[in-house]
């Protein structure tokens, strides 16, 4: 990979689950990293060591970039689907009205690099799969439309102000690095909510919906461990082309079933794990598998921890060790 020098860098949500893994990665890296975070539902335990720590909002951001920064990683932000149904002014306020605010500081302040948390919600239900980045962009809830939105704003800052800007449009992200993991007030993942059983928090997993058109009835996803995650951004941070925003889908492009996840937990836990039939969920498609090919191309990207039982396996040490 290409190492670019010391940077100094601002990571927006960093005591959340995927910014928190990637500050402590671009720390041992041996960037310069200031958190910015208001605790709305991050942890400040979860900061990691050798970080600076500013409690505050995105909204505030410019304060900081005044001090003179390299760029911007934007993990900030609200990201539950069934919220943004019934609350979308959280998300276009909190989502979109806070990141063009943060564009603007960026432009004030000269800040030179931007990389942003997308989403695969932002292409809705399939035509395909796998899906690349050229898909139509047909979002189905206002989260996925909020998280599109803002890739149009931060294309359009790239071009007009020269900014280098990568969006990374995550699929099922899982999985922990270390003391660095998933602990949501209002736990919606498959994966930790099938762990939460696995300790004793929680008697049963309703499992969505066993009438969709996959082999198994259950919805397929692409499980990504965050650390591939994370290495995908310290990529995209040091490959991020002045002027030029960037898209690239980040999963492994292999599909588990619901079925086959709760499989997986059940050998990595040795725990019977109950699982009971529940209705659809509103708004799930049925199958989402990325197509990765642009990032592994572009920015020599491969996934090391694609195997879904090394994914489980260090969830399962991350909840041992929280709960
Ligand atoms: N799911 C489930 N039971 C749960 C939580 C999730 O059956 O308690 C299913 C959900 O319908 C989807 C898959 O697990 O098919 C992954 O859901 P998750 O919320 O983890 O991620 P999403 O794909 O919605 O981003």
């Amino acid at each position: 990979m290409i190492r670019l020098s010391r940077m100094r860098l601002m990571v927006t949500g960093g005591a959340g689950y995927i910014g928190s893994v990637c500050a402590a990665r671009l720390v041992e890296s041996g960037h310069d990293v200031v958190v910015l975070d208001d605790l709305s539902t991050g942890h400040r335990d979860a900061v990691p060591a050798g970080c600076r720590f500013v409690e505050g909002a995105v909204k505030d951001a410019g304060a900081v970039l005044a001090e003179g920064f390299d760029g911007v990683l934007h993990f900030a932000a609200r990201s539950l689907v069934a919220e943004s149904m019934a609350q979308p002014q959280r998300y276009w306020l909190g989502n979109v009205v806070a990141t063009v605010g943060l564009l603007e500081a960026m432009r004030e302040h000269g800040t030179p690099r931007m990389v942003f948390s997308s989403t695969a919600a932002t292409y809705g239900e399939p035509a395909s799969v796998p899906i690349a980045e050229d898909a139509v962009t047909r979002p189905t809830n206002p989260y996925g439309a909020t998280k599109l939105a803002i890739d149009h704003a931060i294309g359009s800052y790239a071009i007009a102000h020269g900014i280098a800007a990568v969006s990374l449009r995550y699929f099922n992200v899982a999985g922990a690095y270390g003391r660095y993991g998933e602990r949501h007030t209002l736990e919606t993942h498959l994966i930790p909510l099938i762990l939460q059983v696995a300790l004793g928090h929680q008697e049963k997993i309703m499992v969505f919906g066993e009438d969709w058109p996959t082999p198994d009835g259950t919805c397929i996803r692409d499980y990504i461990h965050v650390v591939d995650l994370a290495d995908a951004h310290e990529r995209a941070l040091e490959q991020a082309v002045p002027g030029e925003h960037r898209i690239y889908n980040l999963g492994n492009g292999t599909g588990f079933s619901v079925r086959q996840v709760l499989d997986t937990c059940r050998t990595v836990t040795g725990h019977p794990i109950p699982a009971r039939s529940a209705a659809r969920r509103l708004g799930d498609p049925a199958v989402l598998i990325a197509s990765s090919d642009r990032a592994h191309r572009e920015l020599g990207w491969k996934p090391e921890r694609a195997d879904l039982a090394v994914i489980v396996a260090d969830a399962w040490k991350f909840a041992l060790g929280a709960g």
